[in-house]
């Protein structure tokens, strides 16, 4: 996750060779990406933040992947801005494991329906589920839920897993952590998804 950091911390990133990066906010994006893009096109770019409808077309036009899918509206908007665009982002659905107030994702018990109906209402393929547990809790439960919501809809890849806890994440199964700080140190501003 590279969200705060400056295009300059990022190319040392990209010197040594990673591909694979996530930002929160699409705007951010935006403003350091596609510069970097040219230089290095093998760049595999992650939207890992809330998604407003009004930006849906941005998100689809930026990243290759989209972990932030979590209500009809959204998914409306991207099965839309893709038909229209051509362009294919893979998408993950986020779920609120800990039904926080604050966060976003769908609930643990609506998991289900909603992947139905991103496949068959609007047409999209979703690839797996990605996770943000609540900060106070163990999050062992909340991968573990993450990984049989994922089984029992048949989704190969799983996000979860950041700088805190992300050996405890890969040991339940996540194919993709989502490092910031372990990597990059402590970030220059406080950026919460
Ligand atoms: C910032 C962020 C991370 C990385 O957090 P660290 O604790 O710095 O590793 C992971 N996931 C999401 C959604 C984030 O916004």
């Amino acid at each position: 996750m590279t969200k705060t950091f400056p295009a300059d911390r990022i190319r040392e990133a990209l010197a040594a060779g990673h591909r694979v990066f996530g930002e929160n906010r699409v705007q951010e994006a935006k403003a350091k990406w596609p510069a970097l893009r040219l230089e290095f096109p093998d760049i595999e770019l992650h939207l890992i933040g809330p998604l407003q409808s009004n930006k849906a077309a941005e998100a689809v036009a930026l990243f290759d992947v989209i972990e932030t899918v979590d209500r009809p509206k959204i998914a409306a908007a991207l099965a839309d801005e893709m038909a229209r665009s051509g362009r294919r982002p893979r998408l993950l659905v986020q779920v609120n494991t800990g039904a926080e107030a604050q966060k976003a994702g769908v609930l643990p018990e609506d998991a289900d329906a909603f992947i139905r109906d991103c496949r068959d209402r609007f047409g999209l393929a979703i690839d797996g589920l990605m996770c943000i547990p609540p900060a106070d809790d163990p999050p062992a439960p909340h991968f573990a839920l993450l990984s049989k919501l994922a089984a029992r809809n048949a989704l190969s890849v799983l996000s979860m897993g950041m700088s805190g806890d992300f050996d405890i994440a890969a040991g339940l199964g996540a194919t993709h952590v989502r490092v910031g700080s372990a990597l990059f140190g402590a970030r220059p501003r406080d950026a919460v998804a």
